[in-house]
């Protein structure tokens, strides 16, 4: 048995869980908030109970520290060398990373020197990264990449119709995301089916505050719905999706502000919350639409309807999908958003079957038996993941 930390570190967090490796049983989890910040917040889970605490925590070294002495304090460690591996959950590993791997000086210098393609989440990985390192710096740290397992679409997916250049030269490509989710799919329903990964052939929705699809042929990513950001694809809690790029520099000028801002306004104030003048939040939307309020529906529509093109466009891509898994937070515990994209389906023969699908965060069928595509709710699970990839590492 052994103990891996699972970390996700943002600008101002750090969020963390131990699991006891191979049962993958987690042992507790928890977030510190506002770093760097007054009244930041410390939380951890112990024996399933919250605990919460706010101090000052000056910066992520500081934050590392505290949660690993909480973790003896709780009796949850007895001490630091009891943590076999951490692993750290990156946001963009370019297109030289499509595995795991063990971070070292050099890669910590390659991630430096693609900072610019997600400066806004690779520095602050790399702060975490960092921090643990000096704090534990016998213990192998793994970096686990968002976008590694997309490494597999071919240039024809990948590939913008762009000049030619704006890829050799600036790296402009579709990179995808959520990648350590879609793998973690594809793994477990590989598993449930008893099947070979290589003969899993699956259209992913990953829905939740964030929103991908993936196309997987022979168990590989094959095309992905995000891009060279997050932000292309579906429409999502805040986040657009596609639009013509062309609107950009319109508002632009006729809002007379930076490109920036207005590139800001398609990530922060669109999706869900953009369209329904109410919230990013789906349970929000959901109980909304059910009172008749008409923008609430329409974001709801509005990205069913794209999550639908896009799921009918990669089971063509796939060669025919054996089935269709919804995961995420929406996509395992939103019944309503499942049977609005699955009744899109239906030129595929695709059914929903109403009492399967009145499940929520559990592993379920919810197609009937005459559907010509099985449906199916899997809960995704990147901590695991990310301690898998770190275990087989160590
Ligand atoms: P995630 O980013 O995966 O944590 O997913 C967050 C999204 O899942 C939010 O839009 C939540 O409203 C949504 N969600 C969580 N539980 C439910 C639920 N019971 N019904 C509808 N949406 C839910």
């Amino acid at each position: 048995m052994k103990k891996i930390m699972a970390v996700n570190a943002g600008s101002s967090s750090l969020k963390f869980q131990l699991l006891e490796m191979p049962s993958e049983n987690m042992i507790t989890s928890g977030i510190v908030e506002r770093i760097g910040m007054s009244k930041s917040v410390f939380s951890i889970k112990v024996n399933g109970e919250k605990i919460e605490e706010t101090l000052d925590i000056a910066n992520h070294g500081d934050a590392v520290n505290l949660l690993l002495n909480k973790l003896i304090e709780h009796d949850i460690i007895s001490s630091f060398d009891e943590i076999a591996g951490v692993g750290h959950r990156v946001v963009h590993g370019g297109d030289k990373i499509s595995e795991s791997v063990v971070i070292d000086e050099a890669l910590i210098q390659y991630l430096e020197e693609i900072i610019d393609l997600a400066p806004l989440h690779l520095g602050p990985n790399l702060t975490g990264i960092k921090a643990f390192k000096e704090i534990l710096p016998n213990v192998k740290h793994v970096g686990v990449f968002d976008t590694a397992f997309h490494q597999t679409m071919p240039e024809e997916s990948f590939l913008y119709a762009v000049p030619y250049d704006w890829y050799t030269k600036y790296k402009v490509r579709k990179y995808g995301f959520h990648g350590t989710s879609h793998k973690f799919i594809t793994q477990r329903y590989a598993e449930m089916m008893n099947k070979d990964i290589h003969d899993v052939n699956i259209v992913i929705a990953h829905i939740g505050n964030g929103a991908s699809i993936c196309a997987v042929k022979n168990g590989q990513s094959i095309d992905t719905s995000m891009g060279f950001t997050p932000l292309e694809g579906i429409p999502m809690g805040t986040r657009s999706g596609n639009i013509d790029p062309a609107v950009v520099e319109y508002m632009a000028s006729v809002k007379h502000k930076p490109v920036k801002e207005i590139i800001n306004q398609l990530n922060k104030k669109s999706g869900y919350l953009g369209l329904s003048d109410l919230s990013s939040d789906s349970r929000d939307l959901v109980s909304a639409s059910k009172e008749g309020n008409h923008q609430a529906a329409l974001a709801i529509n509005v990205q069913a309807k794209r999550i639908a093109d896009y799921i009918a466009s990669y089971h063509n891509y796939v060669g025919g999908a054996e089935a269709i898994i919804f995961t995420a937070g929406i996509g395992e515990n939103a019944k309503e958003t499942r049977e609005n994209i699955g009744s899109r389906l239906a030129a595929f023969g695709v059914e929903i079957d109403d009492k399967r699908n009145n499940c929520r965060g559990v592993e379920q069928l919810i197609s009937t038996d005459h559907s010509k595509i099985k449906v199916y709710v899997i809960p995704t699970n990147e901590e695991v993941m990310i301690a898998r990839d770190t275990l087989a590492l160590l």
